[in-house]
Parts: structure tokens; sequence; C-alpha cells
């Protein structure tokens, strides 16, 4: 009887390997054969994943934090690249390595930008060229939110309705937050209607909702302070008597430091625009960037002391 018991325990425990061995494998190729969705910088993953739900795996090239603009892609980001059904980017020349990184990769590409109205740099070397950042007005949003559920569709077209779906409920919550920005920059006393960042990355924001704006340097990719752009911040702080000066999360807040102890002003903390933050931090999706960035001039400009 011992024997036999024996017997049935390494049976038992052969079938258990096996049995659990087959699943792996299986496994496996169900995630090998997830459509997979590369996308350049975080937050228009999150935007992606909103509209996408269960039906695709959607990756970022840049990871949370990183600077967008003048990333250096790296060998495994072209494996990515080779494993991905699509790649979606910003456009606009957000992206300053895209047309490098898909030369060699056989992959469909949709550029938002390619729908959206662009607002145009005012100076330097962007001077003429359209600003990137349409995604930080949430006016905007929803119509990336547009835009990406018509790729999604036509990929797969069996799944358009559940992506219809998952666009309408997104929307919703963009629209609560657009309304939110409406009514709080409305009830800003008309001389702090002026947001002043680091990089100007806010003109979809200031044009939307009537703020003024100025900047430490037009586009991260040459974030460079100049003497004269660090003087004109500081004269149009004092001249305008602006409350608060913000910077970005993903560039240094020296420069920025600088101008406070200039000014008086007080510095408003870090609004996030080129990629979320981690998943216990302020921003870690769209909307809650969204809501972040709000809160944050609405205590900045609000202040009255
Ligand atoms: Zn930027």
């Amino acid at each position: 009887m011992k024997k036999r018991n024996l017997f049935y325990f390494f049976l038992s425990v052969f079938l258990f390997i096996n049995i659990s061995g087959c699943s792996k494998p299986s496994n496996k190729i169900t995630k090998e054969n997830d459509q997979v969705i590369l996308t350049s910088f975080t937050v228009l993953a999150d935007m992606i994943k909103n509209v996408a739900g269960d039906e695709f795996k959607v990756e970022s090239i840049t990871k949370i934090g990183m600077e967008v603009h003048g990333y250096q892609t790296t060998p495994g980001d072209l494996i990515r690249g080779s494993k991905a059904t699509i790649f979606i980017d910003n456009g606009f020349g957000f992206e300053l390595w895209a047309e490098k990184f898909l030369t060699n990769l056989d992959i469909k590409r949709i550029t938002i930008a390619d729908k959206i109205t662009p607002i145009l740099i005012s100076e330097d070397a962007y001077k003429g060229k359209p600003n990137p950042h349409a995604w930080i007005s949430p006016k905007r949003g929803g119509q990336y939110v547009d835009i990406i559920f018509d790729a999604l569709s036509d990929i797969k077209p069996e799944r358009k309705e559940y992506f219809k779906k998952n666009a309408a409920i997104y929307k919703n919550k963009i629209n609560k937050i657009e309304k939110e920005f409406t009514l709080v920059i409305n009830s800003l006393e008309e001389n702090k209607k002026f947001l002043i960042t680091c990089e100007g990355a806010f003109s979809y924001l200031a044009k939307d909702y009537g703020l003024k704006e100025g900047y430490l340097w037009p586009v991260n990719a040459e974030s460079g302070v100049t003497p004269k752009r660090m003087v004109r911040v500081i004269n149009t702080v004092k001249e305008n008597k602006i409350p608060a000066v913000f910077c970005e999360s993903t560039v240094s807040n020296e420069s920025q430091l600088v101008v406070t102890d200039e000014t008086g002003a007080k510095f408003g903390g870090n609004l996030y625009v080129d990629s979320l933050s981690q998943e216990d931090g302020p921003a870690s999706t769209y909307l809650n960037m969204l809501n972040h960035n709000l809160n944050l001039i609405k205590e900045g400009l609000n202040d009255n002391s």
C-alpha cells in the first residue's frame, strides 16, 4: 500500500508539473498575440489606454519623468517598435527623434497633430513652428480622444462600439475638468490671469482660457535661459505684480527660483506637461495631471498676500 501511495503521489506531482507547465506557455502565447500600441510619451499612453480598454497593450517609449523632446531612442525601443501594431505620436515636432526611429520600422503611424489646429511659437529658433503641447488644454484633450477613437476603430472595426463607449465615458470626465478650468480662471482677478512657466508649453491652455503667458524658454529642446529672457520674465512679473511663477516636472526649476528671488513672487510649484508622475504622485494620469495643474494655478494666482 505504501508503495502504491508513493506511486500516486509521484503521479500527481508529475501531472501537476505538466499541467502548470502547459498552462504557462499558453499564457505566453496569448500575451504575444496581444496587439501592442506603441506611443511616444506617458500622457498619450494614458489617454490611449482609456479608449483601448483591454483590447490592446499600450506602451510608451519614454518613461515617466523623462524629457521627451530630445529623447535618444535605444536598441530596446527598436525591438518594441518591431513588435507593435501601430505607433501613435503627438507630432508638431514634439518627438524630434520620431522620424529617425521609424526609418527602419515597418509600422503604421498615426500622428495626433495631423488633425489639430496648431498655435505657432512666436520666437527664437522655433518661431513659426507649431507649439506641440496641445493636450495641456482639456479643450484639446477631447480632440485627442476623438482621434484615438478613430485610429483604434480602424484597426479593430469589430470593437468600434466598445471604443465608442470608452471614449464617451472618458470625454465626459475631461469635460468636467474643462468646465472647472473655465470657472477657476474666470474667477481670477484680471491682472492675475498671467501664467509664468519655465517652458512655453501652456499656449493652448492660455489661449483657450484667457490667460496671458510668459516663459523662460519656448521649447524644452533648447532649454537654455539667456540673460535677455531672464530679464524679460523678471520685468513682466514685477510690472504685472504676478503673485506666483511655475516650472515643469521634467526640467530643473533653478532658473525660476532666480525669478522668485528677484521679484518676491512665490514659487507656485511644478506643473506637469510632457510626462505623467509616478503612480503615487500628483499626476499619475492625464485627468490627475489636469486637476493638479488647475489646483496649482488656482492656489498660486489667487494668492492675495
Ligand atoms: Zn515640452
